[in-house]
């Protein structure tokens, strides 16, 4: 049960409330309605101290409606962010405030706060998961070619779910930012396979065993991540970003 702590949950403002309340509502699931603000770390204490009553509460519910605990409600947001590819562990808290989304980012906390309506939050998420990417996984490419020598144009982050990464004739690397669910020695083996087609632009013979030969085990990573997006690292609530 502990893995799954703290369960998912929003922050509600009240004017009516008198008091702060962690209540689990059918629809919306665990929220604190509360008459003041919140901040991130407040919001965690408050539902650390009512932690035996939600977990008996989140337990009954689920074995009620077993279907409930896998659905993701869409306007329902993690409560962790866990990013294989940097070996990040990342706590969102969402404050549902009725003012203009925006995202805090405390990298030091690896911590995020999202205020504002959820439709609008998977949006900011988005950027950041793309910003996030660039500031990671760019310089490593960029070193990577300059190790081997590769005529490495240009680069960008891309949110793609067809390919995790595309190289251009004009010499320019885009990579989807979905790379950060990949296990390291993968980003590793995509960050190749791409600086590879700077010297060959296809997938002959040629192009593998030049990869082959630049990263021994190259093939058998491509085959590992062909359906990577189906694991259980890859979250559900990943189809609503
Ligand atoms: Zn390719």
């Amino acid at each position: 049960m502990s893995a799954h702590w703290p369960p998912p949950f929003q922050i509600r403002l009240s004017q009516r409330a008198k008091r702060i309340l962690v209540s689990i509502h059918p629809k919306r699931g665990l929220e604190i309605v509360t008459p003041k603000r919140l901040g991130a770390q407040q919001a965690l204490d408050i539902i650390a101290q009512h932690r035996a009553w939600i977990e008996a509460k989140l337990h009954a519910r689920q074995s009620h409606a077993p279907h409930a605990a896998t659905a993701w409600p869409a306007h329902q947001l993690p409560a962790h962010i866990r990013l294989p590819a940097l070996d990040e562990h990342w706590q969102l808290v969402h404050l549902a405030t009725t003012t203009r989304a925006q995202l805090r980012i405390d990298s030091a906390q690896r911590q995020l706060t999202l205020l504002g309506e959820s439709e609008q939050v998977w949006g900011l998420l988005q950027r950041w998961f793309i910003a996030h990417a660039k500031a990671q996984l760019l310089p490593a490419l960029h070193q990577l070619a300059e190790v081997h020598n590769d005529p490495l144009q240009g680069s960008g982050i891309r949110w793609n779910h067809t390919r995790w990464g595309s190289c251009s004739h004009a010499g320019r690397i885009n990579l989807s930012a979905r790379m950060l669910w990949l296990e390291p020695c993968e980003v590793i083996y995509v960050l190749h396979h791409e600086l590879n087609h700077l010297h060959h632009f296809n997938h002959s013979p040629d192009f593998w065993q030049a990869l082959e030969e630049r990263l021994p085990g190259a093939l058998a990573l491509d085959h590992g991540i062909r359906h990577a997006h189906r694991r259980a690292s890859f979250p559900e609530w990943l189809k609503l970003v």
